[in-house]
């Protein structure tokens, strides 16, 4: 079955805003395992939709639209799909109901005129409560095509597909799609479909999808059954492999759970409390784990030590150290390392000092050399990485092996 999305908005067009509406949609789809190949974005413009209207049900079986389901003149998605459909506008009364009770719980005393457009629908169409908004999702079918209106704003586009467009695509497909992530971290991805290559070139159900991120590369096994359970049974002795042979790499299997996630998840498993010492990073590894529901279980303390009084003042290290070796070294991050573990009593301290740029490099020591350690009662790992990328981007990779760096030292100390 293919679908294709037509984004509607002269907003789109001038650059105003991103269409994040159609990744999502893309995304959600591949993951139900519909094939889109189209997409277009048309502006506020009858004749012009018409037109992507008309090309794409040729095209494909079912047609997203989203925005211009406003109350407004220029909101004309419904009325041209309706048009094009041989589908007249009609009340729906339910939904004229929905918007009385909306305007009720709202600031606005008077429900203004233009927003009982709202409550008229092309006739037979499948009407979408939003609970978010007045305009209603919407879905039309005729002579084996489908239509599925969504509005334009993503706080309403996104809870309308998953409550109600996901499990009636569901329901389109003989078949069920099930998927599984494995997200791995420390390889690059070319490296991870290099290691992967056997499988993937003899994937046909499941297949096997890579996907990288900043420090990260995220694999999805992906299968086709008709129940869960076999769908099951076709994903798990893919996903063992791929564990198999990535080995402490891999941080999770669990779809919604992030790198720093699986760091406090492993701290709380072992009752192991954090501390943080950074210089280049100022705060982000601390900010990552704290943006974790029930990080003060684990997390003790951060430092930013950005100069070297700082480092000396907070962690201890060492006037020689710095003066011989100096800030960006593998003996500063360790003694960060160390001196955080003194200063809070915590039980790992991770430290991070590095040359994020544009300015300060020299030969010896280039812009993006990056070291870090990690101590653990009297075992303290050093590593050093010399990061590519602008100044942000060397900060965000830093974070990641950083958080990293914790994860992989309590796995190979506890276990994982
Ligand atoms: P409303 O009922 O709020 O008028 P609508 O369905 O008419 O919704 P639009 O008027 O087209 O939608 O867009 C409203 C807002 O929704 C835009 O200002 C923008 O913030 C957001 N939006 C619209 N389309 C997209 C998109 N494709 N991706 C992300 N955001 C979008």
């Amino acid at each position: 079955m293919t679908v294709e999305v037509i984004s509607v908005g002269t907003e789109l067009l001038l650059g105003n805003i991103v269409n994040t509406n159609a990744q999502f949609l893309a995304e959600k789809c591949a993951l139900l395992g519909l094939s889109m190949y189209n997409q277009s974005v048309v502006g506020d413009n009858r004749e012009r939709l018409k037109e992507a209207i008309t090309t794409a049900l040729h095209r494909a079986d079912i047609i997203f639209l989203t925005g211009g389901l406003g109350p407004t003149e220029d909101d004309l998605t419904k009325e041209t799909c309706g048009e094009v459909m041989g589908l007249p506008l009609v009340e729906d009364e339910h939904t004229r109901e929905r918007i009385e009770n909306y305007f009720k719980n709202s600031i606005f005393k008077e429900i203004p005129e233009n927003n009982w457009k709202q409550a008229l629908v092309p006739e037979g169409a499948l009407v979408l409560d939003n609970d978010n908004g007045t305009a209603p999702g919407l879905i039309l079918e005729k002579d084996g095509k489908r239509m599925i209106l969504l509005p334009g704003p993503p706080n309403e586009l996104i809870p309308l597909f998953q409550k109600q467009v996901a499990p009636y695509l569901q329901k389109l497909r003989p078949e069920l799609i099930v998927s599984r992530m494995v997200k791995i971290c420390g390889k690059g991805e070319s490296q991870v479909e290099e290691e992967l290559l056997d499988l993937i070139d003899k994937q046909t159900n499941p297949t096997i999808a890579t996907y990288a991120k900043t420090g990260e590369v995220h694999v999805r096994v992906t299968a086709s059954a008709p129940t869960e359970e076999v769908a099951d049974k076709l994903i798990r002795p893919v996903v063992k492999e791929i564990k198999k042979r990535f080995g402490v790499c891999v941080y999770s299997t669990r779809e919604e759970e992030t790198l720093e996630m699986a760091v406090v998840r492993l701290l709380k498993k072992y009752e192991l409390t954090l501390a943080t010492a950074e210089s280049c990073t100022g705060g982000l590894v601390a900010g990552r784990i704290v943006n974790v529901p029930g990080a003060s279980e684990v997390f003790r303390e951060g430092f930013v030590t950005y100069s070297n009084k700082a480092k000396r003042k907070h962690l201890d290290v060492s006037k020689s150290t710095l003066k011989k070796y100096g800030a960006v070294s593998r003996e500063t991050a360790r003694e960060m390392a160390v001196g955080g573990v003194f200063a809070t009593d915590s039980d790992i301290c991770v430290a991070i000092t590095g040359l994020a740029g544009p300015d300060g490099g020299t030969e010896e020591k280039p812009v993006g050399l990056v070291y870090m350690a990690c101590c653990l009662g009297d075992k303290v790992t050093v590593e050093k990485y010399q990061f590519k990328g602008n100044r942000s981007k060397i900060r965000e990779q830093s974070v990641v092996r950083a958080l990293d760096l914790v994860r992989r030292t309590v796995a190979e100390n506890y276990g994982k």
